[in-house]
């Protein structure tokens, strides 16, 4: 490695150091090559920080305090309600009070430079950096750059939302106080959360969602959330949309829905989706779309639209090339594509085949997904309708998650449900949903079963020990039969 002050080259530049960048840059390291890594804000990224770890932190008391009131005597024995400012202070220390030297730490033991500020690409393998200082350094890689920058919230047109300084996923993240009244717009996976996670803190919650409530997975999983949301005192306006916001001097937040309904708040969650951080990211200098989503061949190789590769050294991996936006996701293409750069620099050939070593197949048959609401959700796979979508022959099984020993042992009343979607022809699981308390763990069978492609015969000799919640998975192949 040869660097000056300003200049620096290595074999790879990784431009987003979350945590799909960290792991592309740790493989690339292990290959034998050598990494900077740019990062503009903390490094660790959006999950470390604004999303995955701060948000699971503020659902957990929560979800201990169910379980315990689910059963008569420890529900006895809980007699006060949450502490905010308890449940604040954790969640402080699984953000690590939004300070990275840990992960710094960690990123220079694994022998990967750091380079603070915002990366921009200003030409075949090269980033030039701009730090808060307004220092550049121009860096140059001989064999690849991978783009890895994440998405940041979507604010949605809707007119006076901008003015009404709207919370995103980063405010409510690290929010410091329960508003006494919240209202959050969108119904997909981060607006149930955080409806569940306010609401257990003592916000008065009003979700207001276009569309169905989760709707990503199975129709039943979403309307289980919803019921129990409606139980705990949240107000659901589904299947109508926001159509006006305003704050006005007071403080206070009207929002109007399509339906004329008008919603009061003192604050507003916007979760309507994401979108890719590339807008000043220099695309134009290769050719690209700034403020695009990275699209992506199968070595997750950046393509233009009509398929064309920027000449094999451009790549992208997590959020920004929107193949699944989940942060194990991202470290799993991350993994796959640290090893096939180091691949290509020893000049051997990459193995892409279906579950190959560097191929991301998972992406695109086994996406798995836990939805922390409580109930819990988990899905892995197709669900029945993109099954269909595929053309695979479906064959679906439901079963009552109630009507298990495990879970009515775990808690009284237990309500949940399970779905295998099954491909009729190969006779094996291809898709897997269960809503439920506590299931966040069943996933990874499913995920084991569908990317192992398991016939179902076999299936039968995985004996789930009894009164597990596990014991699904007995009940289901029941109900598909022993013949099918
Ligand atoms: C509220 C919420 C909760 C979530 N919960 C979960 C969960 O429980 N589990 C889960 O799997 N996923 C969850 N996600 C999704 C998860 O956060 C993302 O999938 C994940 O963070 C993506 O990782 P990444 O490395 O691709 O991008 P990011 O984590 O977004 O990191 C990208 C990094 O690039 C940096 N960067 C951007 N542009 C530049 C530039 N030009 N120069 C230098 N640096 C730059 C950014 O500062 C950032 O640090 C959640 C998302 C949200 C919003």
């Amino acid at each position: 490695m040869t660097t000056t002050s300003m200049e620096l080259t290595v074999d790879v530049i990784v431009i987003g150091a979350g945590p799909t960048g960290e792991n592309v840059a740790d493989r690339a390291v292990q290959g034998g090559l050598s990494v900077a890594v740019v990062e503009t804000e903390l490094v660790g990224g959006e999950c470390s920080y604004w999303a995955c770890m701060p948000t699971k932190a503020l659902l957990r008391d929560a979800a201990a305090l169910r379980a315990a009131r689910a059963l008569p005597a420890a529900g006895q024995a809980v007699t006060g309600t949450l502490d905010p400012a308890a449940v604040f202070a954790r969640r402080n220390s699984f953000a690590s009070d939004w300070n990275d030297s840990g992960q710094v730490e960690w990123l220079t033991g694994a022998g990967i430079t750091l380079v603070r500020g915002h990366g921009r690409i200003t030409g075949t393998r090269a980033v030039t950096v701009t730090d808060s200082d307004g220092t550049t350094t121009n860096l140059e890689a001989r064999h690849a750059v991978v783009v890895s920058t994440g998405s940041s919230s979507l604010i949605p047109p809707i007119p006076g939302l901008d003015e009404a300084r709207p919370w995103t996923n980063r405010e409510a993240a690290g929010a410091t106080s329960v508003p006494g009244r919240l209202a959050i717009i969108g119904g997909g996976v981060v607006g149930a959360e955080m409806a569940t996670a306010f609401s257990a803190l003592g916000s008065q919650v009003t979700l207001i969602s276009r569309t169905r409530l989760l709707p990503s997975v199975e129709k039943f999983a979403g309307e289980q959330v919803a019921d129990a949301l409606r139980t705990y005192g949240v107000t659901l306006h589904l299947d109508a949309g926001a159509t006006d916001v305003r704050r006005d001097d007071g403080g206070e937040v009207r929002v109007t829905l399509s339906d004329g309904t008008e919603v009061t708040a003192d604050e507003v969650l916007v979760a309507t989706g994401r979108v890719p951080n590339t807008k000043d990211l220099g695309l134009e200098h290769v050719g690209l779309e700034p403020g695009s989503w990275l699209k992506v061949d199968d070595a997750l190789a950046v393509v233009d639209d009509s398929g064309q590769l920027e000449d094999g050294w451009l790549y992208a991996a997590g959020d920004v090339n929107h193949r699944a936006l989940l942060t194990h996701h991202g470290k799993y293409q991350a993994r796959a594509l640290g090893d096939l750069i180091a691949a290509r620099a020893r000049g051997e050939e990459p193995d892409l085949s279906t579950w190959g070593r560097h191929a991301a197949t998972a992406d695109e048959r086994a996406t798995t997904q836990v939805i922390f609401t409580d109930p819990e959700v988990v899905a892995v796979g197709h669900s029945a309708e993109s099954a269909e979508a595929a053309g695979i022959e479906v064959g679906i099984v439901d079963y009552d998650l109630g009507s298990v020993s495990g879970a009515s042992l775990h808690a009284d009343g237990y309500r949940g449900q399970a779905r295998m979607v099954i491909d009729e022809q190969r006779k094996i699981l291809v898709g897997f949903t269960a809503v439920g308390p506590d299931i966040s763990e069943l996933l990874h069978a499913a995920t084991i079963a569908i990317v192992g492609e398991v016939p179902l015969d076999r299936l039968w000799h995985a004996v789930p020990a009894y009164p597990t919640i596990s014991e699904i998975w007995l009940r289901l192949l029941e109900t598909a039969g022993r013949d099918r």
